[in-house]
Parts: C-alpha cells; sequence; structure tokens
C-alpha cells in the first residue's frame, strides 16, 4: 500500500514545496528519487570553501539496505581540477555526483570538501558552493531571464546577460521578439535540448560557484551543439573542481583524471592517454565509441 501511496506524498511535497516558494530548483531536478530524509546535524556550521579539494574516503552507499551501490570509493580532487567518471550503465556514476551534493547520506566512509565532512555543515552552505548542471533541465513557466537569474538571488539584467554570453546563448536569446522577457516552459516557448542546457550553463555562472557537477545528457545532440557546448563547459570548468559524470569519452579527454567505474568500485584511473595506452576496459570503451562516432559522421540537422 505504501507503495501505491509514494507517487501522492511526492506530489504532495512537490506542491507545497512550490507553495512555500522555497523551491530549490536544484533538488527539483532529484526530486523524483530524493526519498531520503537529509537534515542539518544539530552543531552544523557553514561550509568554508577555501581552495576546494574534495575527497571521497572509504565511501559506502546504497538506495536500499540489502543493495550496496558504492562499495568504499576512495577518490581525491585537487582545487581546480577536472574529474570525469566513466563506466557501464548502472554503475553508480551519478550516484557519486548525488552523494557530493548531499541528496543522500552515505552509508559509510566520508565526503570532505577543504577538510570539513559534509554530513556536519548546513545543507544551504554546501548547496550554494556547488553548482550542477543537469542531464534535463527543468524550466519555471516563466521568462528566460528569471530562469536564468535563478542560479542567486539578486542577479541583475548585466550579471543575466553576461551569463547568457558566457552560455553562448545571448544570441539566440536577442533574436526573440521579446528577448530576455520571452516566455519559456510549458506554457511558454519550448526549447530545445541545446537550448535548456545553455540556460542551465547560464544559470550556472550566475551562481558562480567553485565546486562544479555536470551531468552529461544522455541523449546526444547534433555535433556541432555538442562541440559548441563542450567549449563553453570547458570554459566554466575552468579553475573551479568539476566531476563530470559522462556518457561520451569524447567529453572526457582533457580531464585531469578520469575514473572508470563499474559496479560500484574503480576499476581504472588516469588520464586519457595513459588508460588508452593500457588497453583495459577503457581502452575498449574508447574504440567502441570511436567506431559509433565514425559511423555517426553523417551531417546533422542544426540545433541552436
Ligand atoms: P547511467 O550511465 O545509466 O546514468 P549510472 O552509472 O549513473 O548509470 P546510477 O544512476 O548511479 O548509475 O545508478 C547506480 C545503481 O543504483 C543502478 O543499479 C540503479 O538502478 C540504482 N539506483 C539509482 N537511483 C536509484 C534510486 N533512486 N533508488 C534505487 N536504486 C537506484
Amino acid at each position: 500500500l505504501a507503495q501505491l501511496f509514494r507517487p501522492l506524498d511526492m506530489l504532495g511535497m512537490v506542491y507545497r514545496t512550490i507553495r512555500q516558494g522555497v523551491i530549490d530548483m536544484e533538488a527539483m531536478f532529484a526530486l523524483v528519487d530524493t526519498p531520503a530524509e537529509i537534515t542539518d546535524a544539530p552543531d552544523a556550521r557553514p561550509l568554508h570553501v577555501r581552495a576546494g579539494e574534495v575527497r571521497f574516503e572509504a565511501v559506502r552507499f546504497g538506495y536500499d539496505a540489502d543493495r550496496e551501490i558504492v562499495h568504499g570509493l576512495s577518490l581525491a580532487i585537487p582545487p581546480g581540477h577536472t574529474l570525469a567518471i566513466v563506466g557501464p550503465t548502472g554503475a553508480g556514476k551519478s550516484t557519486i555526483a548525488r552523494l557530493l551534493y548531499r541528496f543522500y547520506d552515505v552509508q559509510g566512509g566520508r565526503i570532505s570538501i577543504d577538510g570539513q565532512d559534509i554530513a556536519r555543515v548546513t545543507q544551504a552552505s554546501l548547496r550554494a558552493q556547488i553548482g550542477i548542471v543537469p542531464q534535463d533541465m527543468v524550466l519555471f513557466n516563466d521568462t528566460i531571464g528569471y530562469n536564468i537569474a535563478y542560479g542567486r538571488e539578486g542577479a541583475g539584467q548585466a550579471e543575466i546577460e553576461a551569463a547568457a554570453r558566457g552560455a553562448a546563448i545571448h544570441d539566440f536569446i536577442i533574436s526573440l521578439p521579446q528577448g530576455y522577457d520571452t516566455r519559456v516552459g510549458e506554457r511558454g516557448l519550448k526549447l530545445s535540448g541545446g537550448e535548456k542546457q545553455r540556460v542551465a550553463i547560464a544559470r550556472t555562472l550566475v551562481k558562480d560557484p567553485p565546486i562544479l557537477i555536470l551531468d552529461e545528457a544522455t541523449s546526444a545532440l547534433d555535433s556541432r551543439t555538442e562541440a559548441s557546448i563542450q567549449q563553453v563547459l570547458r570554459d566554466m570548468a575552468r579553475q573551479r573542481t568539476t566531476i563530470i559524470v559522462a556518457h561520451r569519452l569524447s567529453t572526457v579527454v582533457d580531464a585531469d583524471e578520469i575514473i572508470v567505474l563499474d559496479q560500484g568500485r574503480i576499476a581504472e584511473r588516469g588520464t586519457h592517454a595513459a588508460l588508452v595506452a593500457r588497453g583495459g576496459l577503457y581502452a575498449q570503451m574508447w574504440a567502441q565509441q570511436a567506431q559509433e562516432r565514425n559511423v555517426d559522421d553523417t551531417p546533422e540537422p542544426l540545433d541552436a
């Protein structure tokens, strides 16, 4: 019976959150799988990001008590570096990103930022320091300007436009008859996958966080749009500690470190060149995707 009521409970939660006007957009993306009650510890303090070092130490986690998904994972991302996580579907890549944003608490080990355990800092301060560019962006039924400004309370028009330029969507926006006042979302202008991603990037640029989580969309964009978005993401990741959850290996070639996750464990780690040379799982994936890239090399319709 509980199963039957869960969707209803969730709807109620969405409704209450929206009504309270306190919706955290990024929490919304993961709402469908956020049943856990995450609360601030009584002595929680604000997180102070100095350099932006992210560390996972022997982290264990499962969504259900009888099925562990992450089995004692350890990794460290030095300040400003980019770590890419690749691996077969279901390996636990997105789960790692969700744990860093503390959608869930770890069940063993710890995750820290600049030495501070994320379970012991206030959630508000943690989430203020992390930007997420999600797989699929949910837009508010409001103006495109509002959707970008949502990255940070009090963002002015100049900042919104600067962010839109950074995300290479400013020209598209001003080409619309109502410009930044164009309504988007379910009841407004429908944006393409690439355009939505650019809005997500612009919103994150407005937020200007020291730590980034990029959750690459599974659905492929046409190759020109993809290349342009990759460039924008690379610029954004520079100077920020970044985790990329990647499905296409072409997007991780430049990462400082790549971990290949297999069934919740690190199977291989290293740079792209080292992993290709190693001739293991990554090299196999690379060879297979290279083949697919060749097959797909026909011109495609333009997106954004
Ligand atoms: P993909 O490449 O397909 O996106 P992934 O490597 O990101 O996969 P995760 O989404 O982290 O994989 O999922 C890891 C495992 O956890 C999978 O077996 C998945 O079924 C399970 N899982 C994910 N979300 C939940 C959830 N909310 N409740 C229960 N199990 C979940």
